[in-house]
């Protein structure tokens, strides 16, 4: 896998196979532990990646509605990558925000929101005035974000299905059959039509249908099983 953006991609293959057994049992606690490293883990996952040349890139942890609990598959849920200063003056300077929304995920499911967002800081170094215009240019931003998505559809199978079934998981724990239904409806049917639109689809029909089948019998294993053979 030449172009992973990720060197060391085998180590959180390993890190998911260990968490599905994890998650067939008593998840209460593997949420916790992953809100409390949630800034960590981002951290580390930056840390491994490519660092632009010559930009200073800040990386900002947050809600952004801090009294209200946002669930996964609320509109508020959206990280953003933008440009602080592109000048020899102003400085090069780019900020990362990181939606806390998110924070529910393990280190490998948040490869995708990270790699993302680290696509985002190189189509600014590359240039910033093109990205600067796509937050007015509807075309353009769709194609910037269907470029950032590269990184995300190119990552091992495994780890993809691994962010479908701790979004799924997350809100069957917290809300029922009823918010994990919304969390699949909005994989299957509304991401790649959010914004401007570009996004990947998360979830495809085999898997929504497999989805829709563990919830016709009432059983969330189903659905796990169906993810962890589906290798
Ligand atoms: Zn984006």
């Amino acid at each position: 896998m030449a172009n992973q953006p990720i060197k060391k991609m085998e180590k959180y293959i390993q890190e998911v196979k260990k968490y599905r057994e994890l998650l067939k049992g008593n998840r209460k606690s593997f949420w916790a532990k992953n809100q409390k490293e949630f800034e960590k883990n981002i951290t580390r996952i930056v840390g491994e990646s490519r660092k632009p040349r010559g930009w200073k890139v800040y990386l900002v942890v947050s809600d952004f509605v801090p009294h209200k609990k946002i669930l996964p598959f609320d509109d508020e849920t959206w990280s953003s990558t933008n440009i602080v200063g592109a000048t020899k003056k102003q400085g090069f300077e780019i900020m990362a925000f990181f939606n806390r929304a998110g924070s529910f995920l393990s280190r490998p499911a948040l490869l995708t929101l990270v790699l993302h967002e680290l696509w985002h800081v190189s189509q600014i170094t590359k240039s910033p005035k093109k990205y600067l215009k796509s937050i007015v240019d509807d075309k353009l931003s769709m194609k910037l974000e269907a470029d950032a998505e590269k990184p995300i559809e190119i990552l091992p199978k495994t780890i993809k299905d691994e962010v479908v079934l701790e979004k799924i998981l997350y809100c069957y724990d917290i809300g029922g059959w009823l918010a994990a239904k919304k969390m699949a409806d909005f994989m299957y049917k509304k991401r790649e039509k959010i914004y401007g639109g570009g996004y990947l689809q998360e979830m495809d029909k085999n898997c929504y249908n497999a989805f829709l089948t563990a919830r016709q019998k009432r059983n969330i294993n189903l659905f796990i099983g169906y993810l962890d053979n589906d290798q």
